[in-house]
């Protein structure tokens, strides 16, 4: 079953997403803090006529790092060039695609996290002086040869910083958080998107989707574009708050944004662990998710808006979450 909460982009919203991509650093909403470093080390690799230093992005899924990282290359004027670290297999992939780069173009490797470690290795060097070694041949007749590249900024994007090896990210000159939106900038998107879409939709209709969407703009793109659809259907000319409510019922969203993923992780606590603590891998082994991806996914909007707090022991349901279900809980 597909979730329409998640941050993961799921196949659906490929196509879409591409019309809705803001291609320069104005357009691009909320993120004050990264826009503003960002555009400042832009400002400043231009007047050098260098390329930007290598960043990091990384905050949790659908927040927009794609969508940065292809920014970057628009303000500096150069090429963009998209990858991922399972993509990349071996060294010679690697260097298959650092060669074939103009000077300055940008490149992305989405789930930099995933590079496999020998392509790490050949990636440092690469990193710091721009060039490759690359080993040719096996055995006795093995040698090194090294290959001269032009100079190339390096985005790399991850859900949490903390994945990455450390000589991996001492190697990012910038490193940049995106936070999760706040209520008024994800409304400032639903209302930009609608706007793409050519649907009209009113501003409190509007303001509960960016509500009920996480803080993520790919979840607020992905629920405006199904309640579109059920708008339409009934023949509205702007879409209501009511056809909101009733389509965020349909799709089994809840008043704060969560599903029935969020609320069997939840309710698992609670069921079957009073509510905590309790370890990571219990957690994902009683609901039959993997560690990961509770971690990376599920759990930190659960952590941000204070239903699951993280603690030695373990993890613990808070009494704002037991309220949200509408049970007392053990010190609620
Ligand atoms: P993932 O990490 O899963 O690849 P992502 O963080 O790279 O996700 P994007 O694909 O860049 O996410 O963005 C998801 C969608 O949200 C895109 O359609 C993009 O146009 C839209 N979006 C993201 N950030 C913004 C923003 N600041 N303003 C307007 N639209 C945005």
């Amino acid at each position: 079953e597909e979730r329409m909460v998640t941050g993961e982009l799921q196949q659906e919203d490929s196509a879409v997403e591409l019309s809705l991509r803001p291609t320069s650093l104005n357009q691009y909403i909320g993120q004050q803090k990264v826009k503003e470093n960002l555009s400042i080390f832009i400002k400043a690799a231009r007047m050098r006529e260098e390329p930007l230093d290598h960043v990091l992005l990384y905050g949790p899924p659908g927040l927009g790092k794609t969508t940065l990282a292809a920014i970057i290359a628009n303000e500096m004027g150069v090429q963009f060039r998209s990858t991922s670290g399972p993509a990349i297999e071996r060294a010679g992939d690697l260097a298959a695609i650092l060669s074939s780069l103009e000077p300055g173009d940008v490149l992305f490797i989405d789930e930099v996290h995933r590079l496999p470690r020998s392509v790490e290795e050949v990636l440092y060097p690469a990193m710091e002086d721009f060039f490759l070694d690359i080993v040719i041949g096996t055995g006795p007749s093995a040698r090194s040869v090294r290959i001269d590249l032009p100079p190339f900024t390096l985005v790399g994007a991850t859900t949490r910083a903390g994945l990455l090896s450390a000589p991996l990210r001492d190697r990012f000159g910038v490193l940049s958080r995106l936070e999760y939106y706040e209520p008024k900038d994800l409304c400032s998107i639903v209302e930009r998107t609608a706007e793409i879409f050519e649907t009209s939709i009113s501003p409190d209709a509007a303001a509960e989707v960016a509500r009920r969407s996480r803080g993520t703009p790919r979840i607020a793109n992905r629920l405006l574009k199904r309640i579109r659809d059920i708008s339409q259907v009934k023949g509205e000319e702007e879409i209501s708050l009511g056809t909101t409510e009733q389509a965020l019922k349909m799709l089994q969203v809840d008043d704060v944004g969560l599903d029935h993923v969020d609320h069997k992780l939840l309710k698992g606590i609670i069921d079957g662990f009073k509510g905590g603590p309790v370890g990571l891998d219990t957690i994902a082994a009683t609901i039959g998710e993997e560690s990961q991806t509770i971690e990376d996914v599920y759990e930190p909007f659960l952590l941000q808006i204070g239903f699951i707090q993280r603690t030695p022991r373990g993890r613990i349901v808070t009494p704002k979450a037991y309220q949200h279900f509408g049970i007392i809980g053990n010190d609620a």
